[in-house]
């Protein structure tokens, strides 16, 4: 039951960073270096205290210039997924897809709790509410590749093991398991807000 609304080959500014030179391959992992995507992007990367603490993560464009900003105190790989999520409205915008009325009048895109939803898209408009699913659509697909996690889940490795070898929550991986059309080995907690 693969559910994507989304198709990858459209976003042609994506395809080279899904390639093997932007993963982190040692030590059993198949994490995708986030930071070096940002570098080579000229997007400037800050781990900061936000006033609000229920935001996770927000992306600033200014003319050419971008930011992400994201929330100091969220685990290790939230942060990561909190990245690769604003990186997708980047690329979304790079190819005119659905993020075009993303910012506010400053350049601003706040996101909190990216994986609580769908209960807290229920304030957003529906194009909000589509903008903020291909993000993670894009997040998704940079964090954990079709090929290398049906390779893992082939493999028999349960989620705790694949959400470690990717550097993601196990909610995270249980999505992605669930929209690959991958039946779990056990139960998915897709409720506990990402870790
Ligand atoms: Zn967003």
């Amino acid at each position: 039951m693969a559910m994507s609304r989304f198709k990858l080959e459209d976003y042609t500014s994506l395809t080279t960073f899904l390639g093997d030179d932007y993963l982190d391959l040692k030590a059993g992992k198949k994490q995708r270096d986030l930071y070096k995507i940002c570098e080579e992007l000229n997007i400037a990367l800050f781990s900061v205290r936000f006033k609000d603490d229920s935001l996770s993560g927000v992306l600033h464009k200014d003319d050419d210039k971008w930011s992400i900003l994201i929330n100091e105190t969220d685990s290790p790989r939230r942060k990561m997924f909190t990245i690769a999520h604003e990186l997708g409205h980047y690329f979304s915008l790079k190819d005119g897809k659905l993020s075009k009325d993303l910012f506010d009048e400053s350049g601003f895109h706040e996101d909190r709790a990216i994986f609580t939803r769908p209960t807290d898209t229920e304030s957003l408009s529906a194009s909000a509410e589509k903008a903020e699913a291909e993000a993670n659509f894009i997040a998704a697909n940079l964090l954990m590749p079709e090929k290398l996690v049906k390779a893992s889940f082939e493999g028999k490795k349960n989620i705790e093991e694949m959400a470690e070898e990717f550097g993601v929550s196990e909610s995270a991986m249980g999505f992605r398991l669930l929209n690959l059309g991958l039946t779990p080995i056990e139960s998915i907690g897709v409720a506990d807000g990402g870790n």
